[in-house]
């Protein structure tokens, strides 16, 4: 029917993970090494056009630092869609990964579509044993937990639109 869905999504994770890097590959199709951290959350937009549906993604890209883990309620609470990330080399954030999944399913909308997302598998690729978080374990815990699951390189692009174009897929038709 030609109309755009807006869908609130938002970003969550470990800083340091790739998380406005994975938003300014997609929104903005680029890649640069040395960004200022987000301070607080910064707000892009996207469109993903999908079959016959055009979906408008309104992005919330949170600073992962401790200290504004009181605001994310804020971002998360009215959001139709989360991506949690973590960083494929550090096991560390695989686990603030799923912590951040707990609290969604308990805090955030019912329906919510939540995609977890290993970032930086371009490290893996140059070096295997740069690699901490096995792809098979994060799959497995994805599944159980019903969450869509990617390994994504904001880096190389890729699997990055990948994420966007399966929770687009998943947002039920209003
Ligand atoms: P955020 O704090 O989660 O928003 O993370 P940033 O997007 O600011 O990225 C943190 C650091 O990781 C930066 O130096 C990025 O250049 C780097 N980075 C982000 N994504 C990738 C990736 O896919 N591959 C590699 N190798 N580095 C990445
Ligand atoms: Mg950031």
């Amino acid at each position: 029917n030609g109309k755009a869905a807006n869908v609130k999504l938002v970003l969550l994770g470990e800083s340091a993970v790739g998380k406005s890097s994975l938003v300014l590959r997609f929104v903005n199709r680029e890649y640069s090494e040395n960004r200022e951290p987000t301070i607080g959350a910064a707000f892009l937009t996207q469109k993903c056009h999908l079959n016959d549906r055009t979906i408008k993604f309104e992005i919330w890209d949170t600073a992962g630092q401790e200290r504004f883990h009181s605001l994310a309620p804020m971002y998360y609470r009215c959001a139709q869609a989360a991506v949690v990330v973590y960083d494929i080399t550090k096991s560390a954030t695989l686990e603030k990964a799923k912590s951040w999944v707990k609290e969604l399913q308990r805090q955030a909308n019912q329906d919510i579509v939540i995609a977890l997302v290993g970032n930086k598998s371009d490290l893996a690729e140059e070096d295997e044993a740069e690699r901490q978080v096995q792809t098979e374990d994060a799959k497995a815990y994805a599944d159980e937990s019903d969450l869509l699951f990617f390994e994504t390189s904001a880096k190389s692009a890729q699997n990055v639109d990948s994420v966007f174009a399966a929770i687009a897929e998943k947002i039920p038709l209003e």
